[in-house]
């Protein structure tokens, strides 16, 4: 990473698998941001994921490399992936700051649903003060639950919260999962890299066994 490279947006995600939802919110605020990066990083072992397996973190990786190679101001980092236990974006962000130097502006890209339970993340009030927060829409989640959360949050922390209307996508890493359990097409959303990915390596379709690298 460039030292002359300031404004970093961090776009954290399990990416079981990465899909077009991620990509348009990402690029969305990239631009409307002027971000000169947004760096995706596939979760390690977050804790708020809930007991589902999830896919191995070669898989995870290899699919978020493959679905962001071809824009030039993505960047994927595994520094989630080499860490062990259970993984903060705390930790995360205090990592990145270390290697990109002083001048570097965190923004923290992420979906309505994420934002909701921002208050339950470890020390949110040190996360709020060190990066800011962008919230995207998310079909699901109503506009007027969001602004009453950033209301929440704005005044309980003192910081300020963006929140970014992006064009609705109404897709879900959980709906690829089952579609693709139940033999549906998943065509057109997510890259036909990852697509092609997923069918190699015979992934989500269970009763059939993974390919584990
Ligand atoms: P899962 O169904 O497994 O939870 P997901 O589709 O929610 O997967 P995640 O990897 O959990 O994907 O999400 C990473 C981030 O992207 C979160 O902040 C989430 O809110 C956001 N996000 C995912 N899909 C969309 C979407 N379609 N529109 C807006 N935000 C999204
Ligand atoms: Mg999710």
């Amino acid at each position: 990473m460039s030292n002359q490279i300031k404004k970093y947006g961090i776009m954290g995600g399990t990416f079981d698998p990465i899909h077009a939802g991620h990509l348009v919110i990402a690029e969305e605020i990239r631009y409307k941001f002027n971000l000169d990066k947004v760096i995706f990083i596939p979760a390690g072992n977050p804790p708020h994921k809930d007991s589902r397996k999830v896919t191995s973190s070669n898989h995870r990786y290899q699919m978020a490399l493959l679905a962001t190679i071809s824009n030039p101001y993505f960047d994927i980092s595994s520094i989630e992936l080499e860490r062990e236990g259970i993984t903060y974006t705390i930790d995360t962000i205090m990592e990145l700051k270390k290697c990109c130097g002083d001048g570097a502006e965190f923004y923290f890209i992420t979906g309505a649903d994420s934002l909701l339970q921002l208050s339950t993340w470890k020390d949110v009030d040190k996360l709020l003060s060190i990066c800011k927060f962008v919230a995207a829409t998310r079909p699901g989640f109503q506009m007027s639950k969001i602004e009453t959360k950033v209301k929440e949050l704005e005044s309980k922390y003192n910081r300020s919260i963006y929140t970014v209307t992006v064009p609705a996508l109404q897709i879900s890493s959980t709906d690829i999962r089952n579609r693709i359990k139940n033999g549906m097409t998943v065509k057109y959303l997510l890259p036909e890299s990852v697509e092609a990915y997923i069918i190699k390596h015979k992934l989500y379709q269970d009763n059939v066994e993974k390919d584990c690298i």
